[in-house]
């Protein structure tokens, strides 16, 4: 095998992570010892070890000394002292002569620095090896340390026709798309809905997955600017997730009391700035989404909301699912002509078809990866 089918090795066992690890980015590990694979690893779930310590770990279970071998790893190991000892030093010590990375860490206590550290140790270190690949698995977490913005996915469902809601149809997609929707929150640390789609669906929004009780719940933002939603709202109980209710700054005089007795129920409120037409600022709300470490942010609706960060080309990744059924004269809600561009395969990379009982999902990038 050559160096880049290791690290291509290292990047799909990275892959497995997505949906656990988060919002630390997955990373894998391979070591090599006399052209061999005798180490892999790779960070499992948040708080666990990290790819570098299990990789280590699986090839010294396996009898090998990892002295003198090559290491691949998708991203640059970390030095800090964080919930776990830096892996840097633990490279260092197992005595690892090369260091294969994919992509350099940007968050501030690493970028770098960890790399700096093995080479001052005297270790052999290449950086960029599948780099794209790499960056593109963890593609949220690398926008989130470089721009302190997170990654937005636009998601929606729709009929064969192009409808978001029909007059007597609950769900557009079936059981399948909706179970997959539940995964992609997963991997999310906020889910993002306007007020109407709250007062048309009262939806919880929440992780639901059978047989997983999933203890990180995303953060449920609301865009209502001017306080619109009913008390009794399933959002607004904060037992199962907790709720940031986004307003604009004239709301919060106007409905003092209200937001007084919404916060004594644990709801948190915030406040930006708005245009013309009485719109929450999506550029301060995603500045402070950042700042909260809010790295991939699932925007689920309604049909204004997409809109309105497609058009102002907030939009980083796009997931829409289609039934094969056509709404006809049932539908209500026609999706935008934003959306319709937005969710054509052609305009996307990285694009992907996916297959859920019947209904299609086109997914992928905006943008390139950088
Ligand atoms: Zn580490």
């Amino acid at each position: 095998m050559e160096d880049k089918e290791y690290m291509q090795t290292a990047i799909e066992l990275a892959r497995q992570g997505i949906g656990s690890v988060e919002p630390n980015p997955a990373v894998g590990c391979i070591i090599v010892k006399d052209s061999e694979i005798v180490g892999r690893g790779r960070h499992e779930h948040f708080g666990g070890p990290h790819a570098e310590i299990n990789a280590l770990s699986d090839c010294r279970a396996n009898g090998i000394d990892p002295a003198g071998a090559t290491m691949y790893v998708t991203l640059e190991p970390c030095r800090h002292v964080g919930k776990t000892a830096p892996c840097s030093e633990a490279v260092i010590e197992a005595q690892i002569s090369k260091v294969f990375v994919a992509a350099g860490d940007p968050s501030e206590h690493v970028a770098g620095g960890g790399i700096e550290q093995l080479k001052r140790a005297g270790i052999e270190v290449q950086v960029g090896l599948c780099r794209k690949q790499a960056r593109l698995l963890n593609a949220g977490f690398f926008k989130h340390a470089e721009t302190r913005r997170p990654w937005v996915i636009a998601k929606w469902a729709q009929s064969a026709d192009g409808f978001l809601a029909g007059k007597t149809r609950r769900w557009i997609t079936n059981e399948a798309s909706r179970r997959d929707v539940h995964r992609q929150r997963r991997r999310c640390q906020g889910i993002l809905v306007g007020v109407d789609t709250v007062i048309a669906d009262d939806p919880v929004l929440t992780v639901r997955i059978e047989g997983l009780n999933w203890p990180r719940q995303p953060l449920r933002i609301v865009l209502d600017g001017s306080l619109r939603i009913s008390a009794g709202a399933n959002v607004l109980d904060t037992q199962q997730a907790p709720t940031l209710m986004v307003i604009t700054s004239g709301t919060l005089q106007r409905q003092a009391k209200r937001i007084r007795s919404l916060a004594a129920a644990g709801v948190e409120i915030l406040a930006v700035a708005h245009d013309d037409k009485g719109r929450c600022d999506l550029g301060q709300l995603l500045d402070e989404l950042g700042r909260r470490g809010i790295q991939q942010l699932l925007a689920e609706g309604g049909r204004d909301v997409l809109n309105s960060f497609l058009q102002q080309d907030l939009v980083d990744e796009v997931r829409v699912y289609i039934s094969p059924e056509p709404l006809a004269s049932d539908g209500t809600v026609r999706i935008s002509e934003a959306m319709e561009q937005a969710g054509d395969k052609t305009h996307l990379w990285y694009a992907r078809e996916q297959d859920f009982d019947g209904d299609r999902c086109i997914s992928g990038m905006v943008g390139e990866i950088g």
